[in-house]
Order: structure tokens, then C-alpha cells, then sequence
């Protein structure tokens, strides 16, 4: 599969079935695994031999689709999750401890600078936020002796800024630690952050990889580039013996290639147990299975829809990075030639009460606390997500009242354009 281009590994990397063997991935229900002698079992439990003992580590569905996203990033290694704040949770915090330091782009995820922030703030890590604007110095100057990982988003959710990843990149190797990307919202059909530079790449799989909204998941992704021996001291978790598997060094047992997803299956996984359960990854692959075929529907919708707002006289502003206007238009030729995302967001003239009734009006876009999947959906956060906050506040924050999110999904962009128009008018 290696050689072949991203819409084959979509339908077929991963699972390639033997002589009579099921044509689509097997469904493996079962918690357990049956083994004929102690020694057999023992082997898997020394990490001597590979194999299956117990689902919460490892699932050989889980692997097939594992192995697809790994073939799609371009990686080495890959694991699934329960969801995407496990995957970047586990990704942070396989390299990270207490005293540790986290360079973190502002502009992410709530939920994932929530974790950051606030949660992972309990553990004794600590962060610094840095615009995703910010130039090589002002990298520079936010690093410490402790900084283990640098962490952005390739598209934020909901800002959709656009990262530097060859900055961000040059930046942290510098510094000798990995940059961590969060690549949901581009997918691998639109940007492979690993050829950037970026050395793990997570994934909330709930939104364009599932993209139907049927199943909660996750998933990390390691170039395999990164050489940890280089940086010894700086990731004893990784380069020195863990107590907790027989002394294993995973650096020098597993290479660059396998030392990253083997230590955070082994020890983050069978610690915290946020594993995909083998339906969901199941329905995860049939999405991945067309992920090439829809992405570039989204992204002629978004953009569609971003060059028609941008024209109405009741909007005062459309974010999107494929907009010639958009701030963030030179960044997306570069990273995103093919286009990035189905999600839009704009500001109404005539803030909350102006983008209550638009809401209320449309037929199609549905009202949702989600993007990214076939159906087109909205959301205000003014009275949604952070409707505790006054209008001050709001605009503070960079999320004034009149400010929409639009995910467009793969209706026709004729049909959207429309809703959206007898909305506004
Ligand atoms: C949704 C999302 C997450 C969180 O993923 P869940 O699957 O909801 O846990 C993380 N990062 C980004 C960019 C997201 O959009």
C-alpha cells in the first residue's frame, strides 16, 4: 500500500484479508483471547511476542483501522481510542509527567485546552499558550528546561486558524521535543502534518473520519521520526527501563518506529482503559472507506457557502481559510492545497437576537453541539455552548454574540445556499 495514493489506502490499507478470509474487517466481539499453554500467554505479557490477550490493550479490528489511519498520515504506528480527548490526552501525556511543560497553540479545541489548562494543570503540567501567529522568536521565548511537548491544531476548531507546521516544527525540534498536531478537521485527504514535520498526529475521529455522527472515537499517529535517544534525559518514560514491563528500555526495544504507540498502549491504555470498543471502529472504517469521495464535497460546500455569506449585506465578517480574504488564505495554498474543511463561521450584523432568529429559521442546517458529518448542522455559541457569557465577554474572547459555526455536510450546495438565504432575508 505504501506506494499507492490516499483514496486507495482509504478503501483498502489496513486489513488486507487471506485466502477465503471475510472481504470486509471482521467485527471482533470477544473481551478475551484463548491460549494453549502459560508460556504462550506469558510471551504477550513480557511484550516478547505479539499477539492478543485482552481487548483493553489491543483488539485486532482496533488494529486493522489502526493500521489504515497509520498508512493515510504516512506513520509508523497508530492506535485507536475511545475518543478524540483520549487520543490527545494519551499523546500529551506518554511524553509529558509531573514538572512537565506544555507549548500549546491558543487557538484549539475548548475541550482540549480545557484539558490542558485546567485538568492536566491537577497533574503538575504546566502550559504556555502561544498565538498560532506568533513568530519564531516568540516560539522561542515560551519554551523551558521542562517544555516536553509543543501541541496545535493544522484547522482549529471552532476558529479555523491555520498552523504553521513547518514553524511550529523547526520551533520544537530545536527545543528537542515533538510537535504534537491535532489534524481532525483537514483530514488526511487535505494535509498530512507528518510530511510537515509534525512528529504525532491525533485525530478526533468522531467527526470527518466517521462522518455519518454515529460513533465517538480517536486515534495517534507517530511519524516514527522522532529520535528520543537524542533527548534521553528529557523522556525517561521512553529511555529508561519501565519497572512496570520487566525492565523494558521501549526506545531501544521498539526503535523510533514502535517506541511511542507500544509505551502508550502499554502503559497508558491498560492504565486508563479509554479503548475503542471494535464496533465503533468498525463503523469508523466504513467511513474511512469514502472519507477521499466526501471531503472534497465538503470543502466545495464550505467554500461556497463562505463566498456567498461574504457577499450578503446582513453579514460583517466569514472565516474561512479557502477565502482569498481570509487571513489565513497564503497558509491554506500552502498546507491545504485541496481545500480544508466543510466548517465556516461568520458574524451576523445585529449580534444575538439577529443570529437566534436566523437559526431559527433554517431548514436544513440543523441546530447541533457538532460538525463534520454528512448532515449540514449550526451552532451559536452566544446561545449555546457559552451562553454564561455577557456580550462583553463574548467579544473578548473573540466569539461575538452574532457569530455562527456552520458545518456544511453533503447536501447540494444549491439546496444550503438557499436555506441560507431565506434565513437571512
Ligand atoms: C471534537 C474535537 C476533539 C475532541 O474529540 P471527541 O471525539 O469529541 O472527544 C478534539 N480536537 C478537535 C479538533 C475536535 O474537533
Amino acid at each position: 500500500m505504501e506506494n499507492k495514493k490516499i483514496g486507495t489506502k482509504c478503501v483498502q490499507a489496513g486489513y488486507r484479508p487471506g485466502n477465503g478470509e471475510p472481504r470486509q474487517v471482521p467485527i471482533i466481539q470477544s473481551t478475551t483471547f484463548k491460549y494453549d499453554t502459560s508460556e504462550d500467554m506469558g510471551k504477550l505479557f513480557d511484550l516478547e511476542a505479539s499477539g492478543y490477550f485482552y481487548t483493553r490493550l489491543q483488539n485486532p479490528t482496533n488494529d486493522y483501522v489502526a493500521a489504515k489511519l497509520a498508512a493515510l498520515e504516512g506513520g509508523t504506528a497508530a492506535m485507536l481510542t475511545s475518543s478524540g480527548q483520549a487520543a490527545n490526552f494519551f499523546a500529551l501525556f506518554n511524553v509529558c509527567e509531573c514538572g512537565s511543560h506544555i507549548v500549546a497553540s491558543s487557538s484549539i479545541y475548548g475541550g482540549t485546552f480545557n484539558l490542558i489548562a485546567v485538568t492536566m494543570a491537577k497533574m503538575g503540567i504546566e502550559v504556555t499558550f502561544v498565538s498560532p501567529d506568533a513568530s519564531e522568536e516568540e516560539l522561542n521565548a515560551a519554551f523551558k528546561d521542562n517544555t516536553r511537548a509543543m501541541f496545535g491544531e493544522t484547522i482549529a476548531n471552532p476558529a479555523l486558524t491555520v498552523l504553521d507546521i513547518e514553524k511550529f516544527a523547526k520551533v520544537a525540534h530545536a527545543h528537542g521535543v515533538p510537535l504534537i498536531v491535532d489534524n481532525t478537521f483537514p483530514t488526511p485527504v487535505n494535509c498530512r502534518p507528518i510530511e510537515w514535520g509534525a512528529d504525532i498526529v491525533t485525530h478526533s475521529t468522531t467527526k470527518y473520519m466517521d462522518g455519518h455522527g454515529a460513533a465517538v472515537g480517536g486515534a495517534i499517529i507517530d511519524s516514527g521520526k522522532f529520535d528520543w535517544m537524542a533527548h534521553a534525559d528529557k523522556f525517561p518514560g521512553l529511555t529508561q527501563p519501565d519497572d512496570s514491563y520487566h525492565g523494558i528500555v521501549y526506545a531501544e526495544k521498539f526503535g523510533k518506529e514502535g517506541a511511542f504507540i507500544t509505551k502508550c498502549t502499554a502503559q497508558l491504555m491498560r492504565d486508563f482503559g479509554c479503548i475503542q470498543s471494535p464496533q465503533n471502529a468498525f463503523i469508523l472504517n466504513l467511513g474511512l472507506e469514502s472519507l477521499h469521495v466526501r471531503m472534497p464535497k465538503h470543502v466545495e460546500n464550505g467554500l461556497a457557502v463562505a463566498q456567498f455569506l461574504e457577499k450578503q449585506p446582513q453579514v460583517k465578517k466569514v472565516s474561512y481559510p479557502g477565502l482569498e480574504s481570509d487571513k489565513y488564505y497564503e497558509l491554506a495554498k500552502k498546507y491545504l492545497p485541496k481545500g480544508g474543511c466543510g466548517v465556516v463561521s461568520f458574524e451576523l450584523e445585529g449580534g444575538r437576537a439577529a443570529a437566534e432568529s436566523f437559526m431559527k429559521k433554517l431548514r436544513l442546517c440543523a441546530i447541533e453541539t457538532h460538525v463534520a458529518d454528512a448532515r449540514s448542522c449550526c451552532l451559536n455559541p452566544a446561545t449555546s455552548t457559552h451562553r454564561q457569557l455577557t456580550d462583553e465577554q463574548l467579544e473578548a474572547a473573540g466569539i461575538p454574540a452574532g457569530l455562527i459555526r456552520i458545518s456544511c455536510g453533503l447536501e447540494d450546495k444549491e439546496d444550503l445556499i438557499a436555506d441560507i438565504q431565506n434565513a437571512l432575508s
